[in-house]
């Protein structure tokens, strides 16, 4: 697969693809008027709905940010061999390894890689943290610290065995990592390296936090599942099927979308199609609308 990436200053920043696949836009957003589409759609196609099918076009990737000093990876998607029955069958028992391709592809071995940060802890962020060995699972990346949120651990704590989706995926995805004694938890907005902040967004999850890269005056934020699809920057109040705290997870986007809109800021979106980054502008009919940078 060709990998697409984008210069920063001295940061390189790459998407790192594991699945893509259409998602019904009723079953993402239950509550919506999907009439909304159509007037967006010389921006939202070809990359991010298919009017044909009424489908959203759901990417799952990481992020490989590249500096003079280190190679972190954001999100690390659905990964190999996980049981993910009866909740996601097309996840479950996946074996064909295209990811750690992909991750060759643009140029790094696991070993490479220095962090690992995930948004958050639901199954499509977390897959590739661990790999199957021998039988057991093992960190994929020997080498990296793992940051994850102090309180997106705390809430997948308190529910394990209680269901079907975070459960699992903490046991063969987050607890082999901090068994390994490669976990750093964090709990505020900080800068974890130099020129990458912790951001904290609390909704989608308990934890959620997004990814601030600075180089010089550029600017870039890893969004995560703060956004599931652009059509969201013109309609932030849209609840979604995949929110925990939906009106915390409403409050959150608006402010993000309020804040970067018309700035020069790189959003990096962790489900967006085609090429994902791009920047919030304001519509020339009013509102606001997401604009790819190729
Ligand atoms: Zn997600």
């Amino acid at each position: 697969m060709a990998i697409q990436s984008w210069s920063f200053g001295d940061i390189t920043v790459s998407k790192v693809v594991d699945m893509i696949e259409p998602f019904d836009a009723r079953r993402a957003y239950p509550e919506a008027d999907l009439t909304e589409f159509d007037k967006h759609l010389d921006w939202l196609t070809p990359y991010f709905y298919d009017p044909a099918q009424k489908a959203i076009i759901l990417s799952f990737h990481a992020y490989l940010i590249k500096t003079p000093k280190n190679v972190i990876l954001i999100d690390t998607c659905i990964g190999n061999h996980k049981n993910r029955m009866p909740m996601l069958p097309s996840w479950h028992q996946r074996t064909d390894a295209a990811w750690l391709g992909n991750l060759a592809a643009a140029g790094v071995r696991p070993e490479q890689v220095t962090h690992v940060m995930c948004t958050h802890l639901h199954a499509d962020h977390v897959g590739w943290n661990t790999r199957m060995d021998n039988g057991r699972w093992v960190p994929t990346f020997p080498n990296a610290r793992y940051v994850f949120h102090k309180d997106e651990i705390a809430a997948v704590q308190a529910r394990i065995g209680q269901d079907s989706y975070n459960s699992p995926s903490y046991i063969d995805s987050v607890l082999p990592v901090i068994e390994a004694k490669q976990a750093d938890l964090v709990s505020t907005d900080h800068e974890i390296l130099t020129g990458i902040h912790v951001r904290p967004t609390p909704g989608h999850s308990p934890g959620h936090y997004c990814v601030e890269c600075r180089s010089g005056t550029r600017r870039a934020v890893m969004s995560g599942d703060l956004i599931h699809n652009a059509v969201q920057v013109a309609h932030p109040d849209w609840i979604t099927v995949f929110c925990a705290d939906k009106q915390a997870a409403v409050d959150q986007r608006t402010k993000f979308i309020d804040q970067h809109t018309d700035q020069d800021i790189t959003i990096f979106a962790g489900h967006f199609g085609g090429p994902t980054a791009g920047r919030f502008v304001t519509a020339k009919r009013g509102g606001r609308k997401f604009q790819v940078t190729t």
